[in-house]
């Protein structure tokens, strides 16, 4: 079957899978991004035919020819989400059907090719009925799911290509920072943005984050963890960390986070930590915070707490942010009772040890 809504998939077990005594050495100490399942699927794409010759195989590279046309032009997009060992013994992951859609809004940005919404998800069932023991089992650990697309079409020319390679593979994760949930200190990046009006900052495409590595080598040379970004137009406004929106609690117990006005990611758990705060009663403003706000609401203690929030960390505290006017910390810079406890809500719906009102749960 090919082009339609939903494909069949050809398995192909991996002939030389790892032996389960060298995968429980590597699932001890997994990292972030750095181990790999035995496993990938593959979806191909050519305009006039659809989406075609889907199969879940070994892991294994992928042969290219020099003209390529993501190797120049760039077109190429990604997603992340987990799947989790849950409190019931199955298997769980938060909101693939919001990662379906913001995959299809990425790649109608860079004027690629819609892939239908069920064929992305069984792709993630596929990976992890094949890779299901590659699923980590300690407390912070998860199966990092990473669809991503690329241009495969051979062409030198600057047009959208005509063919295209949808790839699924899964990453075993412990924590994302090494040292746990510890505060993130931040560098104000006055010499980079990240996205202009009218670019590609709500787009979850591979060439947003080559442009934010200069800025992420400033924050490092600088003793931070992570870069924000401020707006590229006033160059005040807070937009986003390189990978993860940010939240202002303010001592009303308001919430504040930047809109979505284009140069920031639409992150699913943004949306959900929304959805949570809302319903826990709180009044949740999506509107532009200035660096001199964030300064002085610190510095009156207006500003209690501020996180960064994400797939990949869920909630976490930031502590010092750095700027060329000197440090910027809210509260006591580690994370207060309103972030741990919608990071502690965010954490139990995920694993299945909390009701799931909304139906986020797979
Ligand atoms: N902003 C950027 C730039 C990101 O890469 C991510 C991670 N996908 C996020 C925000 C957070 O999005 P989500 O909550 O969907 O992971």
């Amino acid at each position: 079957m090919s082009g339609g809504d939903k494909l069949d998939f050809e398995i192909h077990q991996n002939p030389q899978p790892v032996s389960a005594a060298e995968r429980a050495a590597m699932l001890a100490n997994p990292g972030f991004g750095r181990i790999f399942t035995d496993h990938m699927v593959t979806i191909r794409y050519a305009d006039g035919k659809g989406w075609y010759d889907a199969r879940v195989e070994a892991r294994a590279p992928i042969p290219m020819d020099p003209a390529t046309a993501v190797l120049h032009y760039a077109q190429e997009i990604f997603e992340g989400l987990k799947a989790y060992h849950a409190a019931d013994g199955g298997v769980t992951m938060f909101r693939p059907d919001a990662n379906a859609r913001r995959f299809n809004t990425s790649a109608e940005r860079m004027s690629m090719a819609q892939m239908p919404e069920q064929v992305f998800l069984d792709s993630l069932h596929r990976i992890i009925d094949v890779d299901r023991e590659w699923i980590p089992t300690a407390a912070e650990g998860s199966l990092y799911l990473r669809p991503f697309m690329f241009a495969t079409e051979v062409f030198l020319g600057v047009r959208p290509a005509l063919e295209y390679l949808y790839v699924l593979i899964a990453s075993p994760v412990g924590s994302y920072f090494s040292g746990g949930v510890q505060p993130v200190t931040l560098w104000v990046s006055q010499e980079y943005t990240r996205a202009a009006p009218g670019g590609t900052g709500a787009a979850k495409c591979g060439g947003n984050y080559a442009a934010s590595l200069a800025a992420q080598a400033e924050a490092i040379e600088h003793g931070c963890d992570q870069v924000v970004f401020l707006d590229a137009v006033h160059r005040k406004y807070v937009d986003e960390l390189g990978g993860m929106n940010v939240f202002f609690v303010y001592d009303d117990g308001t919430l504040v986070t930047p809109p979505l006005t284009g140069s920031i990611l639409p992150g699913i758990t943004r949306d959900s930590v929304i959805t949570l705060a809302r319903a826990a009663g709180r009044t949740v403003h999506e509107q532009p915070v200035s660096i001199d706000d964030w300064r002085a609401d610190a510095a009156s203690g207006r500003l209690r707490e501020v996180f960064a929030c994400g797939t990949a960390a869920v909630i976490t505290p930031i502590g010092v942010v750095r700027t060329p006017d000197g440090e910027i910390v809210a509260g006591d810079g580690s994370g207060g009772e309103v972030t741990m406890g919608l990071r502690q809500q965010l954490v139990d719906i995920q694993r299945g040890r909390a009701d799931d009102p909304y139906g986020w749960v797979h």
